[in-house]
């Protein structure tokens, strides 16, 4: 049987952050209720379509979806567990925002199939928090993730977030010594990105010029201390046993992220709910990004695009790379019936002779200098026409 991995997009948050592009919005109570219906909906219609496939992990994104009350994931989970043909080890995760968490709802995730938390927290420091836009306090989120813990879920994540403004090196220290102290299972540690259409963009998009430029930033931190920071976390986890596998992401042994290595890797993914991208045999669509379209019921396809085979070679060796392992040469036969060497010697002996690409047990990955260039190296993977 095909393979599918399941990625429900629930677009509402209690306020909008100072940094978030994501689609998201506040709504109320009776919207909320209204989008949950049409999701139904959308899975029963859907799934239609995929029969012929098994559902290896399920992804609640977006947005906040612990906002939704637990009777509601509930439903979604019962549509999505008579629709699809959900494998039973599967990796079902749902993220969850301090503050909108309760011991009922949990409960609620656990019985209904979820088996993985999310837990969107950024940063140990309130005055940070604040600072982000937070709707939570640090106390908050220990007395949720506390919650979490007691209702037997064992696979837990939690989001951090570095380079904030004004961060120096040891307040992103003393973020990751709180954290570590709690044992999760994994960690996502993402730089702050200034995102266009943000508030965040408002304030600081001169100083992220100056240092895209090379020049002093007043608010940002620089450069340097971006990367004594991203070099800092990864040297803290390694010691208290989490393995980098991704540019950004550590886990506990076996605890990776099984729904991200899919996107990495180019599994097939089918995106419900509102703005949800998928890909599936190579075919790239995407829902309707207008709520008010989404629910009149509106669930066709948007922006439908097939890859061409060059458009597959590039995305899998600039997804592949993200991991820390890297590429399969035998994987890049397998999928394109080339040697890699056929497509990309020129640029790999480039990559590796300038000290950022490392070849071993027919893998190519970055290596420590190339990961933080990666940009770079990603861009060199495009192909010309
Ligand atoms: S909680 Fe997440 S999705 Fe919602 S506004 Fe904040 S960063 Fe964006």
């Amino acid at each position: 049987m095909k393979e599918l991995e399941l990625y429900i997009h629930i677009p509402f948050c209690v306020q909008k952050c100072f940094y978030c592009d994501f689609l998201s919005m506040p709504v109320d109570e009776t919207v909320r209720r209204h989008y949950v219906r049409r999701l139904i909906e959308e899975i029963e219609y859907k799934s239609q379509q995929y029969k012929g496939y098994e559902i290896t992990s399920v992804f609640f994104g977006g947005g906040t979806p612990s906002i939704l009350m637990e009777t509601q994931i509930a439903e979604i989970m019962e549509a999505l567990q008579q629709n699809f043909s959900i494998q039973k080890e599967a990796e079902i995760t749902i993220e969850c925002n301090p503050g909108t968490l309760a011991h009922q709802k949990i409960i609620t995730y656990k019985e209904s199939g979820i088996n993985r938390i999310s837990m969107g927290l950024q940063s140990t420091n309130n005055r940070e928090l604040k600072m982000l836009g937070r709707i939570h306090t640090y106390e908050e989120f220990l007395h949720n993730y506390d919650l979490v813990r007691k209702s037997g879920i064992e696979n837990v994540n939690v989001d951090l977030m570095s380079a904030l403004p004004g961060q120096t090196i040891s307040d992103w220290e003393c973020t990751l010594k709180e954290i570590l102290k709690l044992r999760p299972e994994h960690i996502s540690a993402y730089s702050l990105i200034i995102e266009e259409g943000t508030p965040f963009y408002q304030t600081y998009e001169e100083d992220e010029q100056r240092r895209e430029e090379g020049e002093e930033p007043k608010y940002l931190p620089n450069e340097e201390t971006e990367r004594e920071m991203y070099q800092l976390t990864g040297a803290l986890l390694k010691e208290k046993g989490y393995m980098q596998y991704e540019i950004s992401n550590y886990a506990k042994k076996g605890r990776e992220c099984q729904h991200n290595i899919g996107y990495w890797t180019r599994k097939n993914y089918l995106g419900l709910g509102l703005g949800s991208a998928s890909l599936v045999e190579n075919v790239r669509f995407s829902n309707t990004s207008d709520l008010q379209e989404y629910l009149a019921g509106d669930f066709e396809e948007r922006e439908r695009e097939v890859l061409e085979r060059r458009e597959q070679m590039e995305e899998f060796m600039f997804l592949g790379l993200r991991m820390i392992k890297g590429v399969s040469r035998g994987d890049f036969k397998k999928a394109f019936g080339v040697e890699i060497e056929a497509v990309y010697g020129e640029v790999i002996k480039k990559m590796v002779s300038q000290g950022l690409l490392q070849q071993q047990a027919g893998r190519i990955f970055l290596t420590e200098e190339g990961i933080s260039v990666s940009n770079y190296v990603m861009s060199e993977f495009l192909l010309k026409i």
